[in-house]
């Protein structure tokens, strides 16, 4: 298929300083778990995104010197020649499909604790460290600030040695330290490196001046910046000091790369914050400068990307999640098959994976960080040698990412499901509020599964052992799901509690299938990942006066890995939700319910028209059991495997991976499904 030429202007280059990126799609700088500890897998994932049309693709954060370390987090590294090597490679594969690749030079300061090399921090007026840690940092004095720009000037070299061809001047995301020499509350200087705004930029423009004197003949220097940190009058803004500061350096980089502050704002979950969110606050970087303009905003849209060029808005479409979901989404864009695009859904896994300092993980894209340990790509996958009739029982998104996998090898597939539409839970999760996009979890896999000529659908078909035998395929995957459970089981309390059966609960599926209720209702979180705060927004809204009451500390504890908790928690207090934190439901008499605070006290006693047990759910896996037990199926079929849910309840990106997986090592042995390449660093 062609493009349609309304995308054309997509795809036209942009000089960018010195060098020239082929199209307007940039992949910009996105952690992602890796970094100097898998420099392997980093390069290939990295590499891939290039082949799927994007024209610059960059790093993440790469530490320059041991005085600015990110332990625990693992980013990139440059803080020697020795680095080089491993940053090589990524720009190797970059460039191998023609497309520029971009360095990030961070120097975070007082926003890392340098657990790992021990130094202490430096900063422009010292205090303790952005996080937790009982570390201080010092006041920089005259000499560590040329330090720091001797450091800095030597990475930018060091990556132009490793064949970069964008080097960054980072003041992004509350973290780079030439962002805390730009805020009034964390410099604090008398002398010309502090006061007024002329003052406080003083480091970020000695820094771009030295990076284009150190490298700039051969490489564009961008700045990545955060004009608006959405603390009002006590921040940046891009009405205020935020755009004065564009105003001041205008012309000065090659490229200015703008965006919001602190990550939880530049990257806002969907639950929080629509596609194209971002332009109220950038738009007015281009009206102050000739330079190229990069931002994001969760682009999956190529309507919405032309619109943000032909208004002046950007001139590089920036994306990390949606090349994260979708490493090919400017090839479908050029080759005409816009509706095969894997929209991210604004989930956050992503992110979890810096978090948790393990490798990137995405809902919507199973093989992201798979692309070297396992050799998958997002777009291929080999053809089975000998094909076979697979049925696959449940179209939730385990079962439909292995149906659609098992598709693409050849295989003929059906997939049945017992309700009138697939998706399973993300269709039920869609509708409450903030999840909608996780209906496209479901969408993308029925398109791909509806072009093939191999897969046929039975909906309202609920598969029993019988029914199965009648159908009689060489093998069956049972992907039914699970069911949340209403015995109260969950993290706090790891058995059933007393009273559940006959107390006055209803179920979270009950509420997802649209049963409604109004009066007084407990949340009971003990599972705190989205859906208990999700559950009390949804009631709220139905008209019920809420409570949530959980054993963690703060309200949807996990979400901190999504960045989303501070959010929830003020979104609920906002709805007028009741919150009760650190306490356990230990009994439950028909609308009482006794709760016992986690740290010692008095319990509390609290009597509700429901209670919403939020606290684990259960595999449905009746059929995969009978099936194992059944001689029948035994003789008859080749084998029952299981996927998703039904297996383990877990996230969805872990439903969609366990499908794919299996889809994946379907022929292989026990060293195949367990088996990856591993990566040792300096040995
Ligand atoms: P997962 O997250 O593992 O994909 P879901 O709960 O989203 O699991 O999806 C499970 C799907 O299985 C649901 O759409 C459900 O209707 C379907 N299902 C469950 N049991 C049966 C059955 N016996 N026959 C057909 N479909 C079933
Ligand atoms: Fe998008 Fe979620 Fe994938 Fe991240 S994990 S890229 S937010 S779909």
């Amino acid at each position: 298929m062609s493009r349609d030429p309304r995308y054309d202007i997509l795809f036209e280059p942009v000089k960018i300083g010195p060098v020239t990126a082929p199209n307007r799609f940039y992949q910009v700088p996105h952690c992602n778990g890796m970094g100097w500890k898998h420099p392997a897998a980093l390069a290939k994932m990295r590499e891939i995104k290039a082949e799927g049309g994007w024209g610059v693709v960059c790093t993440e954060e790469v530490e320059i010197h041991p005085a600015s370390e990110f332990a625990p987090y693992i980013e990139g590294r440059l803080w020697d020649d020795s680095d080089i090597p491993a940053m090589a490679l990524m720009v190797e594969g970059v460039h191998r499909h023609g497309s520029l690749a971009g360095c990030e030079l961070a120097f975070n300061g007082y926003a890392n604790p340098n657990l790992y090399s021990r130094e202490i921090p430096l900063s422009p007026s010292g205090g303790p460290v952005k996080w937790k840690d009982p570390v201080s940092a010092r006041v920089m004095d005259k000499e560590d600030i040329k330090n720091v720009r001797r450091w800095h000037r030597n990475a930018a070299i060091r990556a132009k040695k490793a064949g970069f061809d964008i080097v960054y001047c980072y003041a992004g995301h509350n973290i780079a330290m030439a962002m805390h020499f730009l805020s009034r509350d964390l410099n604090t200087r008398t002398d010309e490196y502090g006061g007024s705004l002329e003052n406080r930029v003083r480091f970020l423009r000695e820094l771009i001046e030295d990076t284009k004197d150190a490298v700039g003949d051969t490489c564009a220097v961008a700045v990545r910046l955060a004009v608006d940190q959405l603390l009002g009058a006590d921040g940046l803004t891009h009405d205020g000091e935020g755009r004065d500061i564009v105003a001041m350096l205008a012309e000065l980089p090659d490229l200015w790369d703008v965006n919001l502050a602190d990550w939880s704002n530049d990257s806002v979950t969907a639950r929080f914050g629509d596609e194209g969110g971002q332009e109220a606050y950038t738009a007015f970087v281009k009206s102050l400068t000739t330079k190229p303009v990069v931002g994001v905003g969760r682009f999956t849209s190529p309507d919405a990307m032309v619109s943000q060029i032909k208004r002046g808005v950007l001139d590089l479409i920036g994306a990390a999640r949606p090349s994260i979901a979708d490493p090919f989404l400017p090839a479908k864009i050029r080759d005409g098959a816009t509706d095969t695009i894997r929209e991210c859904i604004g989930c956050n896994i992503c992110v979890s994976g810096d978090m948790t300092i393990t490798p990137i993980r995405c809902t919507q894209n199973p093989t992201m960080g798979e692309e070297y340990r396992r050799g998958w790509h997002p777009e291929r996958i080999a053809k089975a040698d000998t094909l076979e009739t697979i049925l696959v029982v449940g179209a939730g998104p385990s079962g439909l990412e292995c149906a659609r996998a098992l598709g693409l090898k050849g295989h003929q597939v059906m997939i049945a499901d017992q309700a009138r539409e697939a998706g399973g839970r993300v269709r039920l999760e869609a509708r409450l509020p903030g999840l909608s996009t996780y209906g496209r979890v479901a969408d993308y896999r029925l398109q791909a599964l509806n072009s093939m000529g191999n897969v046929e659908f039975f909906f309202e078909s609920e598969m029993d052992v019988d029914t199965i035998l009648e159908v009689a395929p060489d093998h069956v995957v049972v992907a039914t799901g699970a069911h949340w459970r209403m015995d109260g089981m969950g993290r706090q309390s790891r058995r059933a509690i007393t009273g559940m059966k006959t107390a006055a609960l209803l179920s979270p599926d009950a509420i997802m299938h649209g049963e409604t209720v109004t009066g007084r209702v407990i949340v009971y979180d003990d599972d705190h990942y989205y859906m208990g705060g999700v559950l009390a927004e949804a009631l709220v809204k139905m008209g019920a006066n809420v409570t949530l009451v959980t054993p963690a500390s703060v309200v949807s504890q996990w979400t901190e890995n999504t960045l989303e908790q501070h959010r929830i928690q003020s979104r609920l207090v906002s709805l007028g939700v009741e919150i009760l934190c650190n306490h356990e439901l230990v009994l439950a008499e028909g609308d009482r319910f006794h709760f016992e605070p986690v740290y010692g006290g008095a319990a509390i006693v609290m009597t509700a028209d429901r209670l919403v047990p939020v606290t684990a759910r259960a595999p449905n896996d009746d059929l995969y059991l009978a099936l194992e037990a059944s001689e029948a199926v035994t003789s008859q079929i080749k084998s029952v495997r299981r996927v998703g849910d039904c297996v383990a309840p877990g996230t969805v990106a872990a439903a969609v991976y366990s499908g794919h997986k299996l889809a994946q090592c379907w022929d292989m042995d026990e060293d195949g499904w367990y088996g990856f390449k591993r990566e040792s660093v300096g040995w």
